[in-house]
């Protein structure tokens, strides 16, 4: 399986880290080394100074679909969930002065910590879903997938019209605004509604 990442999907999110609001959706991938199971602990690496949360509703593609048309894209997932795309922020910031891949920054081991997926069917209304993730109890990011610059729908469509999409493949659908840095001790719970799908430890 493949994790297919979008960047700056939340117009408020791309203003918070100084980068303009894209007219096409930004993409990366993510190995599926970097996949954490929820209650799994998330040990600090040491090659970035600032390693970043990013909350982000997670759709898991249920069948294979290439050229996928927008409006029969939703007949190509049936759950959902949040993750957290951990993020080296400094190396990122440098890579992108540089004009060169994030990878080095977002696809590292362990830096998708994701949540236990839940039936679509729960929400009434995809582009509908408020979501929140607090830091050691305290709120730290809420966002609501209406304010989506590129809806679920479309990303669906965008990406399996250049990738093959495969079943069990997950789409990281991008942050709100509110990143920022985990210390060592920190716990991170992400609810998806009221619901807690996801909690993990620094270590
Ligand atoms: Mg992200």
């Amino acid at each position: 399986m493949k994790i297919i990442a979008i960047g700056r999907n939340y117009a408020d999110h791309a203003k918070e880290l100084k980068n303009t609001v894209p007219s096409s959706p930004v993409i990366f991938l993510k190995p599926d080394t970097a996949l954490l199971k929820s209650g799994e602990p998330f040990y600090l690496p040491d090659f970035d100074s600032e390693i970043h949360y990013e909350t982000e509703l997670v759709i898991k593609i249920s069948k294979e679909g290439k050229h996928i048309e927008e409006k029969f894209a939703s007949r190509y997932y049936e759950e959902i969930s949040l993750g957290l795309d951990l993020t080296a922020r400094d190396l990122q910031t440098r890579l992108k002065e540089k004009g060169l891949p994030w990878e080095l920054a977002k696809a590292f081991d362990a830096s998708a910590p994701m949540g236990q997926f839940i039936p679509k069917s729960t929400f009434e209304n995809i582009q509908d879903i408020p979501f929140s993730m607090k830091l050691n109890g305290k709120l730290a990011q809420s966002g609501n997938s209406s304010s989506m610059i590129f809806s679920v729908d479309y990303l669906i469509s965008f990406i399996s019209k250049r990738i093959t999409l495969k079943k069990g493949d997950l789409i990281m659908t991008g942050t709100p605004e509110g990143v920022g840095p985990i210390h060592i001790g920190d716990i991170l719970e992400a609810y998806l509604g009221e619901e807690l799908v996801l909690r993990t430890e620094v270590k």
